[in-house]
């Protein structure tokens, strides 16, 4: 362990140059591994996603760097490092479309703005229409998305063969009857969006607390004043749990409720071949998705178990479902042999939309509810829950997530639109 905060280092062609003239011996430590403060103005739970990227817009927009986000395991570990990447915007509900678009906006000079390549590649991608009611709901969301500003099209089977040779359109059960197309859709390489945010943190002096896990909240006059870790106590002014599948454990300890399910989802990989597929496409009537890894592998994701519990690895059944599923629309995956399968902990709303809220308690807030398609979303999560922090009230990006809809009847209805949320 070092507390030597690394000389933050720009990253560029020159820097390569140099350190392979110097056989690569100047390179820094990417983040501290700093010993955790008596107290902090913030303290973030969870180094996901949207743990890291709610600290960095804290500092970057708020001015507010006496933070520290504290991680049970290693940062990414979550389901920031278990996802299948897929980013998109086009929601059906304003607000949705609102806080993913901006995500989208901001994912396009990322790396930039991070000094971190997070390997964004906007592809472009398909949300197969395999049954008449798909039909109807995708061109719904077309004419929504035109509204809010968000370009998407609706495009017929020819052009869906185009995009995708690979694509067979006759499926006995399910022929291809057209697909939603977001062009500006893709993905990026998950562990580099986790470490480029965790490495612009450190480098505003943030401390990142790896191996540290939250094990009590403590609160006085209905406000919170520190959290217990198994690094010790550690007081702070405000709380932020973002802590996905463990959101309800953590709002457990602080005395109040979530309306949250925690459950498995699932995804897999094959062994690597040829280029073969340069779009993402989703087919959601028979809960299946693919995208195919600078590497090579085809990369699958599947649904969620139909049971809550918290067990973050992948099982026989899934992957016999998923490819079985998918075999009728893609059926030269029948020939692959699937490489690893793996599982994350997904924090489910009743609406499949995510909280961003203050909570009974004061001074702790929760970002949490991104389910099975808060990786597209880290970014504008971010830049809203830094807001929220650091004014105490939502701005116009956050204010429809709060965790009083659920009372108040105000639900952001997601589930029937996406089908699948990825
Ligand atoms: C298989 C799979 C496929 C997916 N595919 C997609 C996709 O294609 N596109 C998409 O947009 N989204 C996808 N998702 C969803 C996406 O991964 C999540 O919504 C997102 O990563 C959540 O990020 P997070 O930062 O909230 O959570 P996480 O990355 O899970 O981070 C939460 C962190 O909190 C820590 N923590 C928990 N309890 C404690 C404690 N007591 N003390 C300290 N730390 C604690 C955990 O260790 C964890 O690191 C997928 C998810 C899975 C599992």
């Amino acid at each position: 362990m070092t507390d030597a905060r690394p000389r933050p280092r720009r990253y560029s062609v020159f820097a390569i140059a140099r350190e392979a003239m110097r056989l690569h011996t100047g390179w820094t430590r990417a983040w501290a591994d700093p010993t955790p403060k008596k107290r902090y103005q913030v303290v973030v739970v969870g180094a996901g996603g949207h743990g890291l990227a709610t600290a960095y817009y804290l500092g970057k927009n708020h001015g507010i760097t006496d933070v520290a986000i504290v991680e049970k395991g290693w940062l990414g570990g979550g389901n920031t490092g278990r996802n299948t990447t897929i980013i998109r915007s086009n929601y059906l509900q304003d607000p949705s479309a609102a806080i993913y678009d901006k995500s989208l906006k901001l994912y396009e000079d990322l790396s930039q703005d991070l000094n971190y390549n997070v390997m964004f590649s906007p592809r472009g991608l398909i949300m197969l229409a395999q049954t008449e009611h798909e039909v109807r709901g995708y061109k719904r969301t077309v004419y929504a998305n035109h509204l809010q500003g968000v370009a998407t099209e609706w495009i017929e089977p020819a052009r869906v063969k185009e995009l995708v040779p690979i694509i067979n359109l006759d499926g006995p059960r399910y022929p291809v009857l057209g697909g939603l197309y977001q062009e500006r859709g893709g993905t990026a390489r998950h562990d580099a969006v986790a470490w480029g945010y965790a490495r612009a943190c450190s480098a505003m002096g943030m401390d990142i607390i790896q191996n540290c896990e939250v094990t009590g909240i403590d609160t006085a006059s209905g406000a919170v004043t520190g959290i217990r870790t198994t690094r010790g106590e550690i007081g702070c002014d405000k709380l932020v749990l973002v802590a996905a599948g463990h959101s309800t454990v953590l709002a457990d300890m602080a005395g109040f409720r979530l309306p949250i399910e925690s459950m498995a989802l699932q995804a897999l990989v094959s062994e690597p071949i040829k280029p073969c597929m340069d779009v993402v496409v989703m087919a959601n009537t028979v809960h299946g998705y693919l995208s195919q890894s600078d590497k090579g592998e085809m990369v699958i994701g599947g649904g969620t178990d139909g049971f809550v519990n918290y067990t973050q690895r992948g099982s026989w059944h899934h992957v016999e479902e998923t490819v079985r599923a998918l075999i009728e629309t893609f059926p030269m995956i029948s020939r692959l042999k699937m490489l690893r399968q793996w599982g994350g902990i997904v924090d489910m709303t009743g609406d499949r939309s995510p909280i961003l809220s203050t909570t009974p308690v004061g001074n702790i807030f929760v970002n949490c509810g991104w389910g099975t398609g808060g990786f597209k979303a880290i970014p504008g999560s971010g830049w809203a829950m830094a807001e929220l922090v650091a004014k105490g009230t939502p701005g116009p990006l956050a204010e429809a997530f709060g965790m009083n809809r659920f009372r108040e009847g105000r639900f952001i209805d997601e589930s029937v639109a996406a089908g699948v949320a990825h």
